[in-house]
């Protein structure tokens, strides 16, 4: 058995779980659209919690006001409707985690630049797997970049003129990225919503009672917001919310097989939303019914890890019959910010993130169910608080597969050699962990959960089988003339 090195608590990561993607919003037409994009951000605080950042329009001209932090802290009352009083036509909002470009308040989206043909504000939710390419392309052209996020090149793009000349300035730049990208351009006169052809993320186009036309990464923001969902932006389509109506067009086909981040469901969604035309909580119910069919086990209680494991822990429950009780609680008042020294105080640090109850897990057996397990240094810490409370079994059960390889398409795992199941047995974990049994939820058992054929999602942090070529970026268009033919 190869001696299993203890991963370091990082100071700034205490947590065991991947930093959250973007999420977008756009409203069009409606006299508040600012102050309603301000609550679609707060339904998607989960999605990112680095910064946030609202553009508006007042029909001619753009403004917009981003900063870093939680939205409550990026915009103040008096904030917010100075915004609303420069907008009044449409707003586009974004809640951002860095997951290219890193942690820079000049990366806060949406990003707003003036170019030959006016004024453009993006805010985008995924990753492009070229976007060095074509920075380098465009920065060897004496282009000046003001970001280090990936999202400025869609900015270069629809100002150079290889793509401003066409007859689709949009269709065309949206042509040249490779990667992940759901995505909305507000101009002063419309907002453009588009979704690459793979669909890795979400986006999904609403109305609000007065019949105002609203686009979201997910459907809890549209509740927020009193929209009816009216139906997901097709992979490889372009949604025109302007004055004249919503409006679609095609800038290339559906990718032959689609890839749906499956994670979507595991753990970044709320359990709330729809996504990808499924109930997320209702879906990782499903996942902890087949993980207790995958990994059945005599116990007195199942028990989830808060919040994360708390659906699939339901699901484990019902299906196996044992008793579903709770028994470690969260202290929701330990911020991010905390500053922890020493190794010791990151330690107390986890310990303050949780608290365990010792009169529920004294002397029982108990199965804890996660979603995922990341790095592994602050689940083989709660086990240890479980242990140390007097629990008499500890039987781990994770309702996906390990995670063994880098996500290229907008999630920030740790770097591989610092993913406890990169180069790891589950025997070997399972030891790390010090637990009595171990099981991760097969692929197959995930995939039988999802709405859609297995093949139609993307699953590649647990697989290694990557859509497209994640290791030789062009900047050449990523729809063949064979397949813009198609259309
Ligand atoms: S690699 Fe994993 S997290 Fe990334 S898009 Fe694919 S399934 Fe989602």
């Amino acid at each position: 058995m190869l001696p299993i090195p203890l991963p370091i608590l990082d100071p700034n990561r205490p947590q065991d779980h991947p930093k959250e993607k973007c999420g977008v919003i756009a409203v069009w037409g409606h006299p508040r659209a600012a102050q309603l994009t301000y609550f679609g951000l707060y339904a998607q605080q989960h999605r990112g919690q680095e910064s946030a950042g609202i553009a508006v329009s007042d029909g001619t001209r753009l403004s917009a006001h981003t900063g870093m932090g939680l939205v409550p802290d990026v915009f103040t009352h008096s904030r917010l409707e100075d915004l609303g009083a420069r907008g009044g036509a449409g707003a586009i909002g974004h809640n951002r985690y860095s997951t290219a470009g890193g942690s820079l308040s000049c990366n806060a989206q949406p990003l707003l630049e003036s170019f030959i043909d006016g004024q453009v504000a993006v805010a985008h939710n995924g990753n492009l797997v070229n976007a060095e390419a074509l920075r380098h392309y465009f920065a060897q052209r004496g282009s000046l970049f003001h970001t280090t996020s990936d999202t400025e090149v869609m900015i270069h793009l629809i100002a150079d003129p290889e793509q401003r000349l066409t007859v689709d300035p949009l269709a065309a730049t949206l042509r040249r990225l490779q990667g992940a990208f759901s995505v909305v351009f507000l101009f002063a006169d419309r907002i453009e919503a588009a979704r690459d052809p793979w669909g890795w993320r979400p986006l999904v186009l609403g109305r609000t009672p007065e019949g105002h036309p609203v686009v979201a990464s997910e459907t809890v923001a549209l509740d927020v917001m009193g929209a009816r969902l009216e139906r997901e932006i097709e992979p490889g389509e372009i949604v025109t919310l302007s004055d004249a109506g919503v409006t679609s067009r095609r800038f290339a086909p559906p990718a032959e097989r689609l890839a749906r981040c499956v994670f979507e469901h595991v753990y970044f969604a709320n359990p709330a939303s729809e996504v990808f035309g499924q109930n997320v909580l209702a879906a990782r119910e499903a996942m902890g019914a087949v993980l207790a069919r995958e990994a059945p086990v005599r116990a007195d209680y199942v028990m989830p890890m808060p919040d994360s494991g708390r659906s699939a822990a339901n699901g484990y429950a019902r299906e196996s019959g044992i008793p579903y009780r709770e028994g470690i609680v969260p202290n929701r008042y330990v911020g991010r910010t905390f500053i922890k020294p020493s190794q010791e105080e990151r330690r107390a640090a986890v310990r303050l993130k949780l608290n365990v109850v010792s009169e529920i897990v004294k002397g029982r057996r108990l199965v804890i169910v996660d979603d995922s397990i990341v790095r592994g240094t602050t689940t083989r810490e709660k086990m240890k608080q479980l242990r140390e409370a007097g629990a008499a079994e500890i039987h781990v059960r994770i309702s996906c597969p390990p995670i063994k390889h880098p996500c290229f398409f907008g999630v920030d795992f740790a770097t591989p050699h610092q993913l406890i199941a990169h180069n790891r047995t589950v025997e070997q974990i399972r030891e790390f962990l010090e637990v009595d049994s171990l099981h991760f939820l097969s692929l197959e058992g995930l995939l039988s959960t999802m709405k859609h054929d297995a093949p139609d999602y993307c699953t590649a942090c647990y697989s290694g089988e990557y859509r497209i070529d994640v290791e030789h970026p062009t900047i050449e268009q990523a729809v063949s003339k064979e397949q813009l033919g198609m259309f």
